[in-house]
């Protein structure tokens, strides 16, 4: 037990429902059924006067932990009751305070039915006690989520990945896609879409998500990595327009990715950065540590051996190149980025996230700019 206290932990744990063809037909009609419920339900309360206007249990799918009935039956399964559907087995990948292991702090406080390509999956929501961790000891850590490289830290460390798709299957997605699109194009009009394009949009829809699963898992790893590693940990507090605008390039330094940030890329990218955010965020706060987030103006135009914001500096996405005469510093331009981010926030520059505005933070142990 920890000298700390305890602490109560609320999260999100998705497992893949194995349900045969039939069932999986009868969970189709459920979800279904629910949306008409919903969108029932929602009609009736926009005419409802604003004061009595409650929504709480509208949401059919959601359900009480107890009436779930959940139980380990396998090293890999569990079982679990669902509305309408019955008792179905699902994958056992985390353990969940059911049975003997429940009490009145360790539950699940309910589920959802959640479907993707690859199928019916529930989402459990759990509550936990939770020892309070010591504070983190490691050290301060600046991570800009670059272009050219994935995730580049303020200490010269870089983390990269490979495609999310191989060649073999990037081929096949680009064949689907095309595919999709000429059939689509053939249609007549009123035409119902045939099973074939139904077929083919399913295919498409597997390979993304198989992209996106690769995605998850590759930013899983680095992230408990990170967190391991790094008492506090300090990031760009990005928002869409600054990806957008740094995919584009500027005027002196054209985006060479434009192409890549397209399609599949930047459906992922668009969700990536806000998902290693929160991996980040959870997982440094249960190792103790803290997630700081600064302002992104010029993290990556401002160079950080000199400080100096010198037009024309950054050559290439890749390249940093200091055009300040009394200085010249030049390397990696999303490790430069990251110095910068890790700067600002020892000058005292990071954001309260909620109110979202820079707090006097008072600045301890910077040291000249130029041994950053
Ligand atoms: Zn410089």
């Amino acid at each position: 037990m920890s000298d700390h206290g305890v602490e109560t932990r609320q999260f999100g744990h998705r497992a893949r429902l194995a349900l045969s063809p039939a069932l999986a037909l009868k969970a189709d009609d459920q979800a279904h059924a629910a949306r008409a419920m919903w969108n029932l339900l929602h009609a009736w309360w926009q005419l409802m006067p604003t004061e009595k206007r409650t929504l709480a249990n509208a949401d059919a799918a959601i359900r009480q932990g107890r009436d779930l009935n959940i139980t380990r039956v396998h090293r890999r399964w569990g079982m679990v009751n669902l509305p309408k559907i019955g008792r179905v087995r699902f994958r056992w990948t985390k353990d969940l305070p059911v049975g003997k292991h429940a009490d009145k702090e360790n539950r699940i406080t309910g589920a959802r039915l959640v479907k993707d390509p690859l199928g019916w999956h529930i989402a459990f929501r759990v509550q936990t006690l939770e020892p309070v961790p010591k504070p983190h000891r490691g050290p301060e850590i600046g991570i800009d989520v670059g272009i050219t490289v994935p995730i580049a830290l303020s200490d010269g460390q870089t983390y990269e990945h490979d495609a999310w798709l191989t060649e073999r299957e990037q081929a096949r997605l680009l064949d689907l896609e095309q595919r999709a699109a000429r059939r689509k194009k053939h249609r007549k009009p009123g035409e119902r879409t045939s099973r074939r394009l139904h077929h083919t949009y399913d295919q498409i829809a597997g390979l993304r998500a198989k992209a996106k699963r690769r995605a998850a898992d590759w930013q899983h790893k680095t992230t408990t990595k990170i967190a391991d590693t790094y008492g506090t940990v300090v990031v760009e507090a990005l928002t869409i327009t600054n990806m957008v605008k740094s995919a584009k390039g500027t005027v002196d330094a054209p985006g060479r990715n434009v192409a890549q940030k397209s399609g599949l890329n930047r459906s992922i990218s668009a969700e990536a950065w806000g998902r290693t955010v929160t991996m980040l965020t959870y997982k440094l706060a249960r190792q103790g540590g803290t997630l700081a987030k600064v302002p992104a103006p010029n993290t990556s135009r401002r160079c950080s051996a000199c400080g100096f914001t010198t037009p024309g500096s950054r050559e290439t996405q890749a390249l940093f190149v200091c055009r300040n005469p009394g200085c010249g510093w030049s390397g990696n331009a999303d490790h430069n980025a990251a110095r910068n981010i890790l700067h600002l926030y020892r000058m005292g520059h990071a954001l309260i996230p909620a109110a979202g505005r820079a707090v006097a933070r008072r600045a301890q142990r910077v040291k000249p700019a130029t041994a950053r």
